[in-house]
């Protein structure tokens, strides 16, 4: 179930925000520490679905500062309308007079840490009395979430475990997978509760909560930043499209990315994109690789084969499969359409070792160009090409222009890294960058008469090739592309 916290102040902005949360959500929590003097009685006659009430003290991390048995009056005043939750601390529980068809959450908040005797509280809790048994507690290492998921696991009694914080997600919504009760999720950014609640429209709709179930097979995003990512959206919309029972979430791994999937074997990831700064970290903690990442020295796709974690890298035949088909026309890309053809690389992290790999691979005369020349001039040597200084790029005559640097990237939509002159009409011009879908690069290139190549398609290939590594099936290619535009605001 979703739950929606309702943290409005007035008798009639709660009543508006809990009709609203209504449709979207399962329940609704109706925060009284936010609204001590709300019409409790007229908000419960006129519910719109089953409601929790809480009043939580700032003690636990709430807002209610006044004495101790009026806030417990409040709550006791719940029970005698026949609310069908109160929710109320371990620390009090032994004060509240149950009665009726009211069930008692009782509920454990810790704001700094994960408490190290998780499996003594929760069992203190169950012992209270509590129907259902709640422990909310911050994560500060994205392993802390296998602790809340062991309890999950174990436990027979209906149980409420949420991480709080933005490494908290994961059990926000894999929880349901191993039997999490509910979980709370806000009405719209701006309205949480806690820290790192999202949006219940976004839980609902993109992570497809509801399918999630003890069979749904784990798939993530292991990167760090990662909250802006795309790839939750496009990767959830292609199983949903596919029919697959899976669902794919970030992992926002800070350090020691060995450890990470080390831990998380326990379980049972059956993949994983992986993309800044963890594509090169991340190799030692891999069974086996592939001879594309043997040659590349980064991954970022992780797959189970025969319970051995294999790594392998879809950016390079999809950003080969991207030019190709640029340069193949109505005819088609030939086998050896990228042979002897003059490239210009811009940039050499990442990105630019996936192009230029590949590229040396299929025969392609290669310079590359570098901000920091000794970084270019090191991957230069590294696949028989040629470096050439940033400011000098106007001398090179190129058949393609790849653009692997996050220059002319949002918010810097006016920045470009190819003056115009060098845009020859003919040319390929292909952009990495995909935040905007057409960066000031690709407009002007469009506008010299180039053939362009955007930094989206290369997405959706790389995005393509790992589904059907993991899971057979041919991509959803258009369902995520839509998916993909959706996110980007550009339907
Ligand atoms: P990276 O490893 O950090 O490398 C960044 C590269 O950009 C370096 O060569 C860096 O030069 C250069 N650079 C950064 N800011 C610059 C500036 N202001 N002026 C000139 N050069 C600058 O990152 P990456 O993984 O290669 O990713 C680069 C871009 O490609 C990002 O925008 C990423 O989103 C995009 N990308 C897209 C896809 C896709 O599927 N479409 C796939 C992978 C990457 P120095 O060496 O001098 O620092």
């Amino acid at each position: 179930m979703i739950c929606i916290p309702i943290v409005a102040r007035t008798t009639d902005a709660i009543a508006e925000e809990m009709w609203a949360a209504a449709r979207i959500a399962d329940l609704v929590e109706l925060r009284l520490d936010y609204a001590p003097s709300a019409d409790l009685e007229r908000l419960l006659r006129n519910r719109p679905c089953p409601v929790i009430v809480t009043c939580r003290p700032v003690r636990q991390g709430g807002c209610f500062e006044g004495p101790e048995g009026e806030r417990l009056g409040l709550l006791q005043r719940a029970v005698d309308l026949a609310a069908e939750y109160v929710d109320v601390e371990l620390d009090c529980v032994q004060r509240l007079r149950r009665g009726g068809r009211t069930r008692v959450i009782v509920s454990h908040h810790d704001f700094e840490r994960t408490p190290p005797d998780l499996d003594g509280l929760h069992d203190s809790i169950v012992r209270s009395g509590a129907d259902v048994a709640k422990i909310a507690c911050m994560i500060c290492d994205i392993c802390d979430n296998l602790r809340l998921f062991r309890v999950l696991r174990r436990t027979h009694h209906p149980t409420i475990l949420l991480g709080m914080g933005e490494l908290g997600l994961v059990s926000r919504i894999l929880g349901r997978k191993f039997g999490n009760y509910l979980v709370y999720a806000s009405l719209a950014p701006g309205k949480e509760s806690a820290p790192g609640q999202v949006p219940a429209a976004e839980l609902r709709d993109m992570y497809g909560y509801h399918r999630i179930g003890p069979g749904t097979a784990i798939y993530g995003l292991i990167g760090d930043p990662i909250a802006h990512s795309m790839s939750p959206a496009v990767m959830n919309a292609a199983f949903r499209h596919a029919g697959v029972d899976a669902v794919y979430v970030p992992f926002r791994v800070q350090r020691d990315v060995v450890g990470f999937v080390k831990a998380y074997r326990e379980m049972d990831v059956s993949g994983y994109s992986v993309t800044i700064p963890h594509k090169e970290t991340v190799l030692p903690a891999m069974d086996d690789v592939d001879e594309v990442v043997k040659r590349v020295g980064a991954l970022n796709t992780v797959m189970y084969r025969g319970g051995r974690l294999v790594g392998t890298n879809t950016d390079v035949p999809a950003a080969l499969a991207a030019l190709e088909n640029a340069l193949g026309g109505d005819a088609g890309p030939g086998p050896r359409a990228l042979d002897g053809r003059s490239v210009l690389i811009i940039g050499a992290g990442g990105a630019a070792r996936a192009v230029a790999f590949g590229l040396a691979e299929r025969g392609a005369m290669i310079v590359i160009a570098n901000r920091t020349p000794e970084r270019g001039r090191r991957l230069a040597e590294q696949i028989g090409a040629r470096f050439c200084p940033l400011d000098r790029i106007a001398d090179v005559r190129a058949d393609i222009i790849v653009n692997t640097t996050s220059v002319g990237m949002h918010p810097a939509v006016n920045e470009t890294p190819v003056p115009r002159v060098c845009l020859r009409p003919g040319a390929v011009v292909f952009d990495a960058v995909y935040n905007p879908m057409e960066t000031r690069l690709l407009r002007e290139a469009r506008e010299s008469g180039c053939k362009i190549v955007t930094g989206v398609e290369w997405f959706i290939r790389q995005a393509a090739l790992q589904f059907e590594l993991w899971t057979g099936l041919p991509a959803p290619r258009e369902a995520m592309e839509r998916a993909l535009r959706a996110r980007l605001g550009n339907p």
